[in-house]
């Protein structure tokens, strides 16, 4: 024999998952939530490996884009600081 009272009151709260970490958060505490930085992390990461799994294709895009990027932001600060003569 349950609790009805408890069971209740567990159905009325509902938690929804923390877009940045994952976390369950209760409706009524979601404005006092703080992540944790580790959490979150590994929670970017859980979902990125599961992009690596879903979408190969796009996934090798975005990351000849992003080295693309990265090589020109490297070639711009290495301007920047070489230091003239
Ligand atoms: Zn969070």
């Amino acid at each position: 024999m349950g609790e009805p009272g408890m069971s209740s009151a567990f159905a009325h709260s509902h938690h929804m998952p923390c877009a940045e970490c994952g976390a369950s958060v209760a409706a009524d505490q979601q404005g006092d939530h703080v992540c944790d930085p580790e959490r979150r992390l590994e929670y970017r990461l859980f979902l990125l490996r599961d992009e690596v799994a879903g979408f190969d294709e796009g996934l090798r895009g975005y990351l000849d884009s992003a080295q693309g990027r990265f090589a020109q932001w490297l070639a711009a600060r290495d301007r920047r600081s070489e230091p003239r003569s």
